[in-house]
């Protein structure tokens, strides 16, 4: 009998995928279904973007590239950092991967093993918690409250450090709850963590281009004290509406970028090469058509926050950033898992359980609010009608 690894068993996934492909079952079998449940921009990769990486292949970029990816790419990355996070970092620290999630497997694998502990969101993405599992080592959630806008008391955060823990992962604007920490709470972590030098920060900032109501992104990247110790996680996929493409970079401490450049020529080579092209395009080309993608969040949040709120039974705290709606779903009697799953097969709507992103999800359910205002309305209104005949037939 083949016997693969025990690490194997430790190993999660994305329910969000298994949510999906109930969907589009459904769909083929001709169920109008209104995908909430999706967590990529349903707006197309800018053109200029499309036409640099074509040109690329067309002029003969079909080969290996250095691994952690062509000089001007890396260049084009920190002139961004420059942009909008206002910090010069050298293009030595940069690696680009090939999308978010490996700077995040890496991470997590450079810094975990059986005995330490790792700090991670919860509910967050689920890919922290599986990852540190598989590595061995032990997670330790950060509860994030409803109460302070689905961010965290810092000091409990600095409170369950011990000798033990290698990795704290922040991640904001957050996924799944729209959550963005607020300058204060960052302040107060960072001033704390100079008592645990041993401690090395991952801050997963997917989503700092997609923040509201004039909301500053504060990046981690923007506290010098850290650089020997900061992992920068960001990428291309949700500004620039480029998912498939796997397109993401980190600026590591120098001290580990060796491991990182190492691991990525262990794991992928490097991204390929005419995507690296076109990564080139998006930061150094017209920014409007980002721009125009966040404006259209913004008022789908709005329609999609107030038309929840208005529901019986659903109650929800208006996210400062990225594209999800959490809403409190406790007042309906039903678990997360059961509402998902009513929602799914009764009423037409893929919405993601909270408890897909860790155990703090329960009593939430995510919507995406990445589809038509048209269809978020219908969304709602099939919403509420399923949620009081499900209270009528009690
Ligand atoms: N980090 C967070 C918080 C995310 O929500 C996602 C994608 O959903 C990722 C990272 C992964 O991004 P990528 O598709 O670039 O791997």
């Amino acid at each position: 009998m083949i016997q693969p690894a025990q690490r194997m068993a430790e190993l999660g996934t994305e329910t969000a995928f298994e949510v999906l492909a109930r969907a589009e079952t459904l769909a083929r079998s001709g169920r109008d279904i209104i995908n909430l449940g999706i967590g990529q921009p349903d707006f197309k990769t800018p053109p200029h973007i499309v036409e640099a990486a074509v040109k690329a292949l067309r002029d003969g970029h079909h080969g290996y590239t250095p691994s952690p990816g062509i000089p001007a790419l890396r260049e084009a990355v920190c002139r961004d950092l420059e942009r909008y996070r206002g910090v010069t970092v050298s293009p030595e620290r940069i690696v680009a991967v090939p999308g978010g999630k490996v700077t995040m497997f890496f991470a997590i694998m450079m810094f975990g093993e059986p005995g330490a502990e790792i700090l991670y969101p919860n509910p967050g993405f689920p890919i922290y918690e599986s990852v540190i599992r598989f590595s061995g080592a032990t997670p330790v959630p950060i509860p994030l409250l409803e109460d302070r806008d689905f961010s965290f008391d810092a000091e409990a955060v600095l409170d369950s450090i011990t000798p033990r823990t290698r990795l704290l992962i922040l991640n904001s604007p957050a996924n799944p709850t729209g959550g963005a920490i607020p300058r204060e709470t960052i302040d107060t972590l960072v001033a704390g963590l100079e008592a645990h030098p041993h401690v090395a920060v991952l801050s997963d900032e997917i989503y700092s281009r997609m923040t509201y109501d004039g909301r500053e992104h504060v990046s981690l990247l923007g506290y010098p004290q850290l650089a020997n110790r900061l992992i920068l996680l960001d990428g291309w996929s949700k500004t620039y509406a480029m998912t498939g493409w796997r397109l993401g970079f980190a600026v590591w401490p120098e001290s580990l970028v060796e491991g990182a450049t190492r691991l990525a020529i262990n794991c992928h080579s490097c991204v390929n090469a005419p995507t690296q092209y076109a990564g080139i395009a998006a930061l150094d080309g017209p920014q409007d058509s980002v721009d125009e993608m966040v404006a259209a969040f913004d008022a789908r949040r709005h329609v999609i926050v107030d038309g929840l709120n208005a529901i019986e039974g659903l109650s929800c705290r208006t996210p400062g950033g990225a594209f999800y709606a959490f809403p409190n779903i406790t007042a309906t009697g039903m678990s997360s898992r059961e509402l998902q799953t009513g929602l799914l097969e009764q009423a037409g709507i893929a919405a993601i359980a909270g408890t897909s992103f860790g155990a703090y999800g329960e009593g939430y359910l995510r919507f995406s609010y990445a589809n038509s205002v048209e269809n978020i309305q219908r969304a709602l209104e099939r919403m509420s009608e399923y949620l009081s005949t499900a209270k009528a037939a009690g």
